[in-house]
C-alpha cells in the first residue's frame, strides 16, 4: 500500500514526487514514455527561471529525475489504464491498474499531461511518419536542406520554426491569423530569421503526394484563394489535448476533458488530485506545471494526516 501513487513523470508529476519524497510518503510514480514529459518535444527551454539563455530540455527533464530519485522515489515505466476505488478500514483506497499489474495507494496524483492535437485535414492520417510530425527535436534531423512548413501561431509553432531551420533550406510558417498567439520575443526571432517564410491569414487545406509528403495545398482567407506549396515535411503544432481518456468519467471535467481542480489541485474525488497540462488553468508552461505539482503534494500531505 503506498501513500501516493503519481500518474506521469512530466515537469507536473516530478515535482510533485520531489515534494512527496521530502515528506518521505511512500510514494510510487507511473510514466508510459519517457521522463519530462512534453518538453522534450521541444528542443530548448528559454523561460524557465534560473537558467539565462535557456537550456535543453534533455538537460532539464535528467535534473528533474535525478533530484526526485535522490529521495528514492520509484520511477515505473508503465501505463495506468484506470483507477478504481475502493473501502479499506473504512478509509478511501485506489486500485491503479496498470500494464505491470494492479497497484494500491492511499491517494492519486495524476499528471498526465497533455498531446499534441491533429490539425484535422485531408491527408493527414496518410502521411504522419511519412512527412507530416508533431515533434521538431524528434524528426528535424530528417528534414536536412528539406523544405517543410510549420502549422500554428502559438509557442510550439515559433520556437520550433527556429529550431527547424537549423536542418531545413526553408520553413514556411502557416499560420491563421496575422497575430501570433506565442511570445512576442519568439515572434521577433521568427521575423527576423531569412530561412522562416511567413504564410499568414492562411490555413491548410490539404496535404498531399505519393508515398511521402510533396505539398501543401493553402488557402488565404483575406484573399480567399489557394495555392500549392511543395514541400516535404509538415511539422503540426495546433495546441494540445489533454491525456485522460483512461479516467473515464471518473472526474469532473470541462468540455475539452481537462480536469477541474480547486487551488489546491484537489478533484472532484476525495484523495485524487491533478496537475499540470492536464487541469483546466489559465496558463501551460513548465513553471506552472512545477508550481502545480508542489501544491498537489502539500495538498496530499494534509489529505493523508486527516485520514
Ligand atoms: P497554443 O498556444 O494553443 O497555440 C495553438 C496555435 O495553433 C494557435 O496559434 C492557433 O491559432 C493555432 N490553431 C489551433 N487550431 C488550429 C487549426 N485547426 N488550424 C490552424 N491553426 C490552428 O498551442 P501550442 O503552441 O501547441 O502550445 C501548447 C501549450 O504549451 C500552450 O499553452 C503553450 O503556451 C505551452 N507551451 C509552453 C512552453 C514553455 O513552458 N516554455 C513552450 C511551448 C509551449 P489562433 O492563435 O488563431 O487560435
Amino acid at each position: 500500500m503506498h501513500d501516493l501513487i503519481i500518474i506521469g513523470a512530466g515537469p507536473a508529476g516530478l515535482t510533485a514526487a520531489l515534494y512527496a519524497g521530502r515528506f518521505r510518503m511512500n510514494t510510487l510514480i507511473f510514466e508510459k514514455m519517457a521522463c519530462g514529459g512534453q518538453i522534450i518535444l521541444s528542443p530548448q527551454i528559454e523561460n524557465y527561471p534560473g537558467f539565462p539563455g535557456g537550456i535543453s530540455t534533455f538537460e532539464l527533464a535528467d535534473k528533474f529525475k535525478k533530484q526526485v530519485e535522490e529521495l528514492a522515489v520509484t520511477i515505473e515505466d508503465s501505463e495506468v489504464t484506470e483507477i478504481g476505488q475502493g473501502l479499506e478500514s473504512g478509509k478511501a483506497v485506489f486500485n491503479v491498474k496498470t500494464q505491470n499489474g494492479n497497484f494500491q495507494a492511499k491517494s492519486i496524483i495524476i499528471a498526465s499531461g497533455a498531446q499534441a492535437k491533429k490539425l484535422g485535414v485531408k491527408g493527414e492520417d496518410k502521411f504522419i511518419g511519412r512527412g507530416i510530425s508533431y515533434c521538431g527535436t524528434c524528426d528535424g534531423p530528417l528534414f536536412k536542406n528539406k523544405d517543410i512548413a510549420v502549422i500554428g501561431g502559438g509557442d510550439r509553432a515559433l520556437e520550433d520554426a527556429i529550431f527547424l531551420t537549423s536542418y531545413a533550406a526553408k520553413v514556411y510558417l502557416i499560420h491563421r491569423r496575422a497575430a501570433f498567439r506565442g511570445s512576442k520575443i519568439l515572434e521577433e526571432k521568427v521575423r527576423a530569421n531569412p530561412k522562416i517564410d511567413l504564410i499568414l491569414d492562411s490555413v491548410v487545406e490539404e496535404i498531399s503526394g505519393r508515398d511521402k509528403v510533396e505539398a501543401l495545398k493553402v488557402k488565404n482567407l483575406k484573399a480567399n484563394s489557394s495555392s500549392e506549396i511543395s514541400c516535404q515535411g509538415v511539422f503540426i503544432f495546433v495546441g494540445i489535448e489533454p491525456n485522460t481518456a483512461f479516467l473515464k468519467n471518473l472526474l469532473e471535467m470541462d468540455e475539452h476533458e481537462f480536469i477541474i481542480t480547486d487551488e489546491e489541485m484537489r478533484s472532484s474525488k476525495d484523495g485524487i488530485f491533478a496537475c499540470g497540462d492536464c487541469r483546466k488553468k489559465s496558463l501551460y508552461q513548465v513553471v506552472t506545471a512545477c508550481a502545480d505539482g508542489a501544491i498537489a503534494a502539500n495538498a496530499v500531505h494534509k489529505y493523508l494526516l486527516n485520514q
